[in-house]
């Protein structure tokens, strides 16, 4: 498309970009990859230093990925996936972001990314049919389309607590963690939040901290990692068997993790079978103890048996019965809320330097110049530690001011809660494209399987269009809203919205209650997907360019 032909469509091009995406995470490095191999001129800006995304900001003592490393891994090139040695079963961090640096080296993308540089406007000229691009640096380049690649918790949100700015020591969000090393040795540390990020920062703050406070406000569901060192022989097993392990994560798993799939309801067995089989996933680990039953996020009284196993496992590990009963969760069903995969989680309450505070009762107070207030008592610490979350799915896309036909704001538009068709246009916004975007399995899924479908879908669709010609494609109405009430519909047939979820908007104040992602499963999804495009993107508004001519004679 980039090529000086006579089109305004392509002289559009040779003016700008055919292409701009924005970030540098594993969707944005990928997408630039295909662009590029498919001839089509484009430039990625990212707001960090480097890429990564998600393992660019999520430095934080203890992070590491919850999905298994062999399968949380890109399948795009084979030889990439023969050639790389994951360490262990979940990769931690930094070597999830040096396999990250290894991709952009290896595919020689850095030199189409502009770092440091955060997208701060977008605005679609109707007349041109193209995007208006307006970045950090005060610049502003055209593009046919734009591809947002911002990712769906990566805008780390700072808890409205009373007297925060007070405080006198280090405050650290976990989601916007120093690149340079934190020592806590020898201090006294407040760990506010009990999410994945708060669960897996715990036990090691603890071993390196003269004392930890965690303070919890809702109890959550935590599995053993069991994480461990990859042998070769692992690695090779995965590797001979690649192409069924990713077909199978495609088109079978549901969340897009190869495993084990259950082939009945909790139910079905009786308690000691149950019994049974909860142990072997507990002593297994990681996110598919949820996959022993094929009931478990749809009936209350099946998933009770899991919730209630779980809840038994924490009252054996912990020690205090008290801190126990309150690490024991019972606000929601297992699962509803993103399960935690821990390493000591739990026995972590057993050390002399831990203490756990409860705060859904009594709320934290204040926070003063050297303590976090709670019931009028004063915890002293020298350090804080937010692991509050983020504003997830919608957050990142939010910060940009987008904006489309007419001149309405994407903000405007998803004021009430975001809509899109597949979560991946949004009517009102011709040639933007979201990748994993709320509507769509994403944070359901093991996202580097979401991220490659929804790539190679705006690929094709993409080539699509200059094959035919077209100047725009749009999420038209109609199916936008027939799919927004599909999601929701799906969602509601599940126990999922029964918890005060970051996948509801519940974590934020003000923010619209809505389901975002689609629990359909990464299958049945891409199905959908490939339907779509095999009938001519059925359900997309695609047009010409109107030719100079024709628009002067009209
Ligand atoms: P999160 O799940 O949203 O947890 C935030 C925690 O902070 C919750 O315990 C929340 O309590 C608490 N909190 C928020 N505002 C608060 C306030 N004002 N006062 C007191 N407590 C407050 O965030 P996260 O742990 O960063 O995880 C987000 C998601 O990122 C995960 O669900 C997962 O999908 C992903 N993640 C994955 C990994 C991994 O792969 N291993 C690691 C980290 C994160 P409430 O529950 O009461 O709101």
């Amino acid at each position: 498309m980039s090529s000086a032909q006579s089109s305004p469509v392509e002289r559009i091009a040779t003016e700008g970009y055919d292409v701009v995406v924005v970030g540098a995470g594993f969707a944005g490095m990928y997408m630039l990859h295909r662009l590029r191999g498919l001839g089509f001129s484009a430039r990625l800006f990212e707001q960090g230093g480097g890429v990564g995304g998600t393992w660019y900001w999520n430095r934080y003592p203890g992070a590491r990925c919850d999905v298994e490393s062999m399968q949380y891994s890109y399948s795009f090139s084979e030889e990439l996936q023969q050639e790389w040695d994951w360490s262990e079963r979940y990769a931690p961090q930094p070597e999830i972001l040096k396999y990250a640096n290894h991709v952009a080296d290896r595919f020689d993308l850095r030199r189409d990314i502009q770092f440091s540089t955060r997208v701060e406007r977008a605005a679609f000229d109707e007349r041109s049919n193209s995007w208006s691009v307006t970045t950090s640096d005060g610049k502003t380049v055209n593009a046919r389309f734009v591809v947002l690649a911002t990712g769906c918790l990566s805008n780390a949100r700072k808890p409205d607590i009373n007297g925060l700015e007070n405080f006198k020591g280090p405050v650290y969000h976990t989601g916007n963690w120093p690149h340079e090393p934190v020592d806590f040795t020898g201090l006294r540390v407040a760990l506010i939040g009990t999410g994945s990020s708060g669960i897996q920062s715990a036990p090691v703050i603890a071993e390196q901290a003269k004392h930890l406070t965690v303070f919890q406000r809702t109890a959550n569901f935590s599995i053993p990692a069991r994480n461990a060192a990859l042998t070769d022989e692992e690695r090779e097993a995965f590797r001979k068997n690649y192409p069924e392990i990713r077909r199978f994560a495609r088109e079978v798993a549901r969340n897009g993790i190869y495993a084990q799939q259950p082939d009945r309801g909790a139910l079905d067995d009786d308690a000691d079978a149950r019994r049974g089989k909860y142990e072997a996933r507990w002593e297994r680990g990681g996110l598919t103890f949820m996959y022993v039953y094929n009931n478990l996020g749809l009936d209350r009284t099946a998933n009770d048996t899991a919730a209630n196993f779980v809840r038994g496992k924490i009252a054996e590990i912990v020690s205090d019965p008290e801190t126990a009963k309150l690490l024991q969760p019972n606000s929601h069903p297992i699962g509803t809320k993103r399960i935690c995969i821990d390493t000591d989680y739990f026995a972590t309450f057993n050390r002399p330097n831990v203490s756990l505070v409860e705060i859904k009762t009594n709320p934290i107070q204040e926070i003063t110049a050297n303590a976090v207030r709670v019931a009028g008592t004063d915890h002293e610490v020298d350090a804080l530690v937010l692991a509050t979350g983020f504003d997830a799915m919608t957050g990142s896309v939010a910060k940009i001011d987008i904006r489309g036909r007419g001149g309405q704001t994407l903000n405007q538009k998803w004021a009430e809660g975001p809509k899109t068709y597949l979560g991946l246009m949004s009517a009102g916004f011709p040639n933007l494209f979201i990748i994993t975007g709320p509507g769509s399995p994403s944070v359901l899924s093991n996202m580097i399987v979401s991220i490659e479908q929804h790539v190679d879908w705006i690929a094709d669709g993409l080539v699509h269009m200059r094959k035919h010609g077209l100047a725009t494609m749009e999420a038209g109405r109609a199916a936008e809203d027939k799919w927004v009430t599909h999601v929701n519909e799906v969602a509601h047939g599940t126990l999922y919205p029964q918890a005060n979820s970051w996948y509801m908007g519940a974590n934020i104040p003000g923010k619209p209650r809505i389901f975002m992602p689609y629990i359909g499963g990464v299958g049945v999804y891409r199905q959908i997907c490939n339907d779509v495009a095999a009938k001519g993107y059925e359900g997309f508004v695609m047009e010409r360019a109107v030719q100079p001519e024709a628009a002067a004679a009209s």
